[in-house]
């Protein structure tokens, strides 16, 4: 079983989707189910409606899943968890204040110091715990040896007993934290490997201790992927607009395209553009590239056009907002300067609009207009244009100017001739 586990707490990040991808496709390469888990325990950070738009998002992407779980729902299993580590002497009951901690993580960052618990309530006589009516936290304690994490990505990672600390694993509200439930959900799923971004590394040995203090002695596979950088080498961030997989698909980058560029990125495909499909035959998880990837605008840009100019033309076509096939293809002319659906149609709703025409050429257009009305139906464009010619008597610019403008609403663009076969059906309402 392999999860996707989300927090509903902001847009969705194309890290994170790229995580869904690669969970996605090594759950298909398996043959094992994968499960969506939205980690909603943070009550203050959760944001209402959230996690409806992440699985939209999946829905869009075409990441199916078997099961959707809400965090939440286990709490129940989290207190028993953590009741039966208390039981077994593996926590205990920790009634330090946070006002204390926080005194002593200052005193140990102004003596330059990692901060570690003290482990001071570790050994309290049980009479001073089973009477204490004070608020506590249930800590775990620290592992007793080093912990070695084998990553595909990373490869051997080892963390000793004190960078893993006696750690809290119940708050005083009763709530778990991020590590314990995520740790104890990972374990009652049966998860096989956890496919997560990097960030969670320092949270692997944790929740790795977490299980095999409840005798979970499953080995969990792991693969962290490298973080997305910025074109600055920064990590992408919320501020980086193309951070946000919404911002993308608003500004007409089709999702098989978004996946592809992710897919691409920090891993050695054996050809550049590609469906899904065709990558779940040879994705290997060991192949991405342990060093972060820079996010490049023009290449999501070109593989964009490529997926583009691969739509049949009715579905391009009812990308822009159109019903008919020769929309598509005409959109298909205009790939040559447009690269995403916005882009196309911002070329492709002029020609059906109301056009405004220079100063210069509104009588040759208006003349025009009134002939293309009137004209009968011309298959070519030979033909098309040797009748206006003659009937409005005009050549040269004053001929091919106006024509282009009342045709496309642009004073730039494709031949005219070349488009003429996708218009010709539309004229009509193209000059009106
Ligand atoms: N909820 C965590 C996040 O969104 C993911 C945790 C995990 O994959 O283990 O970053």
């Amino acid at each position: 079983m392999l999860r996707f586990a989300p927090s509903p707490t902001g847009d969705m990040h194309i890290g994170n989707l790229r995580v869904a991808l690669f969970n996605y496709i090594v759950s298909k390469q398996r043959n094992e189910d994968l499960i969506i888990r939205i980690e909603d325990t943070d009550k203050e950070r959760n944001i209402e409606g959230k996690d409806k738009e992440i699985l939209d998002i999946l829905d869009l992407f075409g990441i199916t899943y078997s099961q959707l779980i809400y965090q939440s729902a286990n709490l129940r299993f989290h207190s028993a968890m953590a009741l039966q580590l208390l039981h077994d002497k593996k926590a205990f009951s920790c009634f330090c204040s946070p006002e204390w901690l926080e005194k002593k993580r200052e005193e140990a960052k102004e003596a330059k110091k990692a901060y570690r618990y003290d482990d001071a309530c570790e050994n309290l006589p049980a009479e001073l715990v089973i009477d204490n009516m004070n608020p506590f936290t249930i800590r775990i304690k620290k592992p007793d040896a080093t912990i070695i994490i084998k990553d595909h990505i990373k490869g051997e990672v080892s963390f000793e007993p004190a960078e893993v600390d006696s750690f809290i694993i119940m708050r005083q509200d009763k709530t778990p934290t991020y590590n314990f439930a995520c740790a104890v959900d990972d374990m009652l799923a049966d998860i096989s490997i956890i496919i997560r971004g990097e960030d969670h590394m320092s949270n692997t040995p944790k929740q790795d201790h977490i299980r095999a203090s409840l005798n979970y002695d499953k080995k969990i596979e792991y693969a962290h992927l490298p973080i997305i950088l910025n074109d600055s080498g920064k990590k992408m961030s919320k501020r980086d607009d193309a951070s946000s997989v919404k911002w993308l698909l608003e500004e007409g980058f089709l999702p098989e395209a978004i996946s592809n560029y992710l897919i691409l990125i920090g891993n050695k495909p054996p050809k550049e553009i590609f469906q899904m499909s065709e990558a779940i035959e040879w994705f290997n998880i060991n192949n991405i590239s342990k060093s972060p990837v820079r996010f490049d605008m023009d290449m999501l840009r070109h593989i964009n056009r490529e997926h583009l100019k691969g739509l049949d033309n009715k579905e391009l076509s009812r990308y822009l907002g159109f019903a008919d096939e020769e929309i598509g293809a005409l959109a298909k002319v205009y790939l040559e300067e447009a690269q995403t659906t916005k882009e196309l149609r911002e070329k492709i709703q002029p020609i059906f609009a109301p056009k405004i025409i220079p100063v210069e050429f509104e009588e040759q257009a208006n003349l025009m207009r009134n002939c293309i009305q009137n004209a009968p139906y011309f298959d070519s464009y030979e033909e098309f244009k040797n009748h206006i010619m003659q009937e409005t008597a005009l050549k040269g610019k004053n001929f091919f100017k106006p024509l282009r403008l009342l045709l496309t609403g642009a004073e730039h663009g494709p031949d005219v001739a070349e488009i003429y076969q996708y218009l010709k059906n539309y004229l009509g309402e193209i000059v009106k």
